[in-house]
């Protein structure tokens, strides 16, 4: 199916394959929308200045600070364009995407509890799996933006501390562990004054659109280094996001219940609608060597206990000012199975069950040149829309700098 009917009109940064400075583009079927030359056009005749500003600028964020009236206000006129055939489309396949937003901060929560359950027996025993903070708030930690990538970017295996054996000290050299993590984010639209709390009631105001991220993870690396102060060089080498922005208005017909939360959360934390998405999600693992991708994990994003304006709401109870374009993330989306299970840590069991491949090779963790692509999408009464994909090869690391 195509992820980008009507209903969807994602939006995106793009390059036209002819070259061309970067530009806000809307996918539409198979094509993109060059925005920017729709304004100029003037085929958004009595827009405000600042909305056709923003429409024409290099990065979305402009757009992401002008709230939901605006972005409705967009979203109607492009439909009218697209299907009233009034500008060209530039073919999908052509253009080259870029980030979407400048990302100034960017925040990785924990919030499946399936994943942290699994988490926890791994490394605690299940008798202490959850953490007694787990049930009452949306855990989280603040992660690096600077090593944001857009979907097709390689990486470098990354090197560091390890420390396999610890009645031994540690040694340097690169992860062993390398492993990816299905999560879904969502960019912040406009922010808020530091000092001033966004209350749960009007967390969604802040959303302006979700995209899928890999969060690539080195357990090894993690493992040695996140006590006492969390995750660092762990997890800060790249994280990869798909690069069309689907809306949260398009996402409004899959609005589900969550799970139920028990003990019931304090005031601040609860949400006066149902704050979960019907959004199916999947990994394919394309290993080095291998003739075609498999499927290794089939999930959902209504599988995650915490909602994200629960994580608003907890984000910013301590006064903490989020920006347009911060990026906020779900954490592994963990279903109840272990067909559902969103990162190879889980799924080989920290590597005591491996994915058997159809050569006969088998994965623990990632190999140089595997590939992991994550999709999304979303299906209900005939009406059908997706993300897209978020796609990452793993390249061979580099020299060792003390070499
Ligand atoms: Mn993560």
């Amino acid at each position: 199916m195509n992820p980008f009917p009507i209903e969807n009109l994602p939006f995106g940064v793009f390059c036209p394959a002819t070259g061309g400075d970067p530009r806000i583009g809307v996918a539409f079927g198979d094509g993109v929308l060059d925005v920017r030359a729709a304004v100029g056009a003037a085929l958004f005749p009595g827009s405000a200045p600042t909305l056709a500003a923003a429409l024409s600028a290099p990065v979305l964020n402009p757009l992401m600070a002008l709230g939901r009236p605006a972005w409705r206000e967009a979203r109607g006129r492009i439909g009218e364009i697209l299907l009233a055939g009034k500008a060209p489309l530039l073919p999908l396949r052509g253009v080259r995407m870029l980030l979407p937003a400048t990302i100034g901060d960017y925040t990785d929560f924990y919030s499946s509890r399936e994943h942290a359950t699994n988490v926890g027996i791994m490394f605690r025993g299940v008798e202490n799996a959850l953490m007694p903070n787990w049930r009452w708030l949306p855990v989280g930690y603040h992660g690096r933006a600077s090593s944001i990538v857009v979907s097709g970017t390689g990486f470098r295996r990354p090197s560091g501390q390890l420390c396999p054996d610890e009645t031994l000290p540690p040694v340097f050299g690169p992860s062993r562990l390398l492993d990816f993590e299905l999560e879904v984010g969502f960019f912040v639209g406009p922010g808020n004054p530091l000092g001033e709390p966004i209350p749960i009631e009007r967390a969604e105001e802040h959303i302006f659109g979700l995209v899928l991220v890999n969060d690539w993870s080195a357990r090894d690396i993690q493992k040695w280094e996140y006590q006492p102060l969390g995750p660092f060089l762990g997890k800060s080498f790249a994280t990869s996001i798909s690069p069309w922005v689907v809306p949260l208005d398009a996402l409004e017909p899959f609005r589900c219940a969550g799970p139920v939360q028990e003990p019931e959360p304090l005031p601040y934390l609860r949400a006066p609608v149902p704050g979960a998405f019907d959004i199916e999600l999947g990994v394919d693992l394309d290993a080095a060597g291998e003739s075609g991708p498999v499927t290794v994990c089939r999930s959902n994003f209504r599988h995650l206990y915490w909602s994200m304006a629960q994580q608003i709401a907890h984000h910013t109870v301590n006064g903490c000012n989020l920006r347009p374009g911060d990026l906020l993330a779900s954490g592994t989306i963990s279903g109840p199975t272990p067909d559902s299970y969103g990162s190879l840590l889980e799924i080989t069991w920290r590597g005591t069950k491996p994915i058997r491949l159809p050569s006969g090779a088998e994965r623990k963790f990632l190999a140089d040149g595997d590939r992991i692509t994550m999709s999304g999408s979303c299906a209900r009464d005939g009406l059908r829309l997706g993300f897209g994909e978020v796609t990452g090869r793993v390249l061979p690391a580099g020299a060792d700098p003390a070499s």
